[in-house]
């Protein structure tokens, strides 16, 4: 065995061999990969193996692509040839508009990644499979590229390519424990002995929490029992003369697929249980959960209604394993938050699938520092400090429970929610408010006309519509106040913290006391890394402000490349913003507080200490929402007092309440963007229309020479603000925008603005076009491309 790596991957099911592939395919070959047992003895060995292309959005879209596209190759090289059966076709059944509303749009989406699925009626879902029957259906969305592979000879594949190309691979090589030195290199301790190596990886399915603890990490994975049965063959099925195409049922719970002459059938059923919480037994290696199929009599029902034929057959064998799940469904694949040269492809509830893309995905981060794709969506550091293995159990029974009941625009389920709140959750929710999570922290999203007001989900304006109007009417005509919680604050300290700021973001950044600016962090390859307010307090502090679920993410990047001496300490969990804006907050500001609050003393993008009645708290003179505004940041200890001080000022101004819809019409029709929706690091700041953020002439910041390579050859794409021609529903992030039929863009964020009574959509598209069609509820819908300010452009409300 060797005793140096560049990287050592842990851990060799699906997840640990496209690792390890991928690394040799990126150009490491002094990398290797230690089991514990003999490679896929964890889950991979009794998956069912489906693989699809459908993905809740574009990144999941192309990473199942470079699976499919990785598993045909694979399979059709004769060296080691894979069984896989791609394309026999598969079925997402639908019983509701609504869903069939959802497939429409992730028609639009996939097409954007050159992925073509179909939406199809109930009478075609039986013509192309002849088994069921279709009561109580409505339709399906197709994925023509459907298929399911042998698991193991994958993993076989994978690995016999990695070491061809120089990977090595140890197994029955348990990993004992971790130590990292002075210089963020670690040892990886094996019962055979020690490897010394620059990069750790753990991959270690279900087990990845005795992995991380020898790191000192818990990470937010829970497993599941799942399982599926396979039947004695089925007449129908030999006599069809093609192969079933798969189903995946949201209305039971259920998904199949053919195996030899009989089916597959898996289940997700209500009654369904955690796994392995208290500890694994160690000699768990190939070994399966003892079945019990009475726990999926519910779920057994509709898929024997919806198969007949599954009535008259016997079953071969039942298969009950352990799945593992993370708190909103997605893996954690990327670097382990708070660690150094550590990384984590773990938390795969559909690996087989998805395997083949998160490993090109992970190997493309450790080699590169970025993906080809924003993998925000699969980025271990989304969560933060709340997002523990009780809290992750949680969501992943209602998640199972739902497996296939994709969410609704708006959707938050119920499982695990209050993880963080403040001293005013109990009070806005007497209030009425109807909360949403950012980054596990309950914030007001509209506040309900009356107690039992309910929205129905859907890909349509729905009954909120007139709710979040009439907040957005009442706090333009008057002054408005909301509370956000869970903005991300850091205080950064030390001699020469502007100078080393200063080359952290690609534009000038205010050194002026008292003064605020907003800027643009780039990666080392010019694209947007991270967007901040930097404040600077009259009394010397520097504040830097990003969005809520930023929160490790920004501290990994700004702690990586923060010189001796500078500090940077988290206020996020200790400090409340309370916002209020309208024409009238200057008055009840004044009336809260004592000071000059006029607009010569403090105007626009000024900071100061105040005290808000008696509550500390710092405010500063911005408005995402375009109005006269206000952020009051106050400790959570005195945030009572702060709103009680702001709402007895305000109630002589007819102060109303508003919440995080109204906000997000508010700063579309501003223009302003949202942090991993409008900013990804696929664009740089000169395609993200953010040229005026840039300074080129700046001695040097991160990603300044690549940017400039960008800017010799520039790609061609911009961002803009789009007015659509519908009434009935928004456009969605991921919709595609096309001109003359041909995909040239794609919607990153979308909603109504009330104040300028469009509907609008932002995204990212090819230059040279000013009307387009954007993709809604199936239909090309008109647009065009409008000036990004809709609303006030010559920012004159928050100057007033
Ligand atoms: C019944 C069932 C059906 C499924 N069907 C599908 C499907 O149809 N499609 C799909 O895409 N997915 C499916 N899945 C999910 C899929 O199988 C998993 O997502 C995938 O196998 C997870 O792979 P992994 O590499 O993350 O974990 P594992 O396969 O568990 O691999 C982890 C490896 O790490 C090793 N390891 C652990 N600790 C150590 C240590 N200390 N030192 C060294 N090595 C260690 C283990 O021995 C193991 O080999 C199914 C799962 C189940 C249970």
């Amino acid at each position: 065995m060797k005793s140096t790596a560049r990287v050592v991957v842990i851990g060799g099911g699906i997840a640990g061999c496209s690792t390890l592939y991928h690394l040799t395919k990126e150009g490491w070959s002094d990398v290797v990969l230690v089991e514990r047992n003999e490679l896929t003895s964890g889950t991979t060995w009794h998956s069912a193996a489906q693989v699809t292309n459908f993905g809740m959005n574009q990144t999941m879209v192309g990473l199942k692509t470079h699976s499919i596209n990785l598993y045909r190759e694979l399979a059709a090289n004769t060296e080691y040839p894979v069984g896989y059966h791609y394309g026999d076709g598969g079925i997402r059944l639908a019983n509701t508009e609504a869903q069939m509303d959802g497939y429409r749009h992730f028609v639009s989406q996939a097409q954007g990644m050159g992925v073509e699925f179909e939406v199809i009626d109930a009478e075609e879902c039986a013509r192309r499979h002849p088994l069921i029957s279709t009561d109580n259906l409505v339709g399906g969305l197709w994925d023509p590229h459907d298929g399911d592979i042998d698991p193991a000879q994958l993993c076989q594949a994978l690995a016999f390519h990695a070491r061809k190309a120089g990977a090595e691979v140890y197994r029955n090589t348990p990993v004992t424990g971790l130590t990292q030195h002075k210089d963020d290199s670690w040892t990886v301790h094996t019962e055979h002995g020690d490897i010394d190596c620059e990069i750790v990886v753990n991959a270690c399915g279900y087990r990845v929490n005795e992995v991380g603890a020898m790191m000192g990490v818990e990470h937010p994975v829970a497993s599941m029992e799942h399982q599926y049965f396979l039947t004695e063959d089925i007449p129908a099925i030999k006599e069809a003369g093609h192969r079933m195409p798969l189903l995946r049922c949201p209305i039971s719970d259920y998904y199949s697929r053919q195996e030899k002459n009989g089916l597959l059938v898996g289940f997700y059923e209500q009654d369904c249980k955690t796994w392995g919480m208290d500890g694994i037994d160690p000699n768990f290696v190939n070994a399966l959960c003892p079945d019990d199929l009475d726990r999926v009599m519910d779920v057994l029902e509709g898929a024997f209604a919806r198969m007949p034929a599954l009535q008259e057959t016997g079953i071969r064998a039942i298969v009950n394993g352990p799945i593992t799940y993370t708190i909103d469904g997605a893996p954690l694949v990327g670097p382990i938050p708070g660690k150094r040269n550590a990384f984590c492809i773990i938390g795969l509830r559909a690996g087989l699938g998805e395997g083949g893309g998160h490993g090109w995905m992970l190997a493309q981060q450790i080699v590169h520092g970025e993906a080809c794709y924003d993998t925000w969506c699969i980025d271990p550091r989304r969560f933060t400090g709340h997002a523990n293995v009780e809290l992750t159990a949680l969501k992943a029974i209602e998640d199972y429970q739902n497996e296939f009941r994709f969410h609704f625009p708006h959707e938050n389920r119920p499982a695990g929610r209050f993880a963080k709140t403040t001293p005013l959750t109990p009070i806005l929710q007497a209030e009425g408010a109807e909360f949403t999570p950012v980054n596990g922290w309950e914030r007001a999203d509209y506040f309900k006309p009356s107690p039992d007001f309910t929205e129905t989900h859907g890909y349509r304006f729905t009954e909120v519509f007139d709710v979040v109007a009439a907040e957005v009417k009442s706090l333009q005509s008057g002054v408005g106040i909301t509370e956000v919680n869970g903005f991300n604050r850091f205080e950064i300290s030390g001699d020469g913290a502007q100078d080393w700021l200063d080359t952290m973001f690609c534009g000038n950044i205010t050194r002026k006391a008292g003064r605020i600016g907003l800027g643009y962090m780039l990666n080392h390859h010019g694209l947007i890394k991270a967007e901040a307010t930097i404040a600077n307090l009259p009394d010397g502090r520097i504040w830097y402000g990003s969005a809520a679920a930023s929160e490790f993410h920004d501290m990994d990047w700004l702690t990586a490349h923060a010189p001796e001496g500078i500090t940077v300490k988290s206020l996020t969990n200790d400090m409340t913003i309370i916002v209020i804006a309208g024409p009238k907050s200057r008055d009840v500001l004044s009336k809260a507080a004592r000071g000059d609050w006029s607009a010569a003393a403090f105007p626009w993008l000024s900071v100061r200490k105040a005290s808000i009645g008696i509550a500390p708290a710092v405010v500063m003179s911005v408005s995402f929402s375009g109005e006269l505004a206000y952020e009051i940041h106050v400790p959570n200890a005195s945030l009572f007092a702060a709103w009680t001080a702001l709402r007895a000022a305000g109630a002589d101004h007819g102060m109303t309440l508003f919440g995080a819809r109204a906000v997000e019409s508010m700063r579309l029709e501003k223009g302003y963007r949202h942090w991993k929706a409008d900013l990804i690091t696929e664009f740089d700041p000169f395609e993200s229309d953010l040229s005026r953020f840039v300074k080129m002439e700046k001695a040097d910041f991160i990603g300044k020479e690549a940017l400039q390579k960008r800017l010799d050859a520039p790609s061609g794409k911009t961002f803009a603000t789009f007015k659509v021609a519908s009434d009935i529903a928004p456009a969605q992030p991921g919709a595609s925008i096309r001109a003359n039929g041909k995909i040239i863009g794609t919607v990153t964020s979308a909603d109504w603005g009330h104040r300028v009574n469009e509907n609008l959509a932002m995204g990212f598209l090819d230059e040279g076009h000013s009307v387009v069609t954007i993709d809604i509820l199936g239909a090309a819908v008109a647009a065009e491309v409008v000036s990004p300010a809709r609303y006030d452009p010559k920012l004159e409300l928050p100057r007033s």
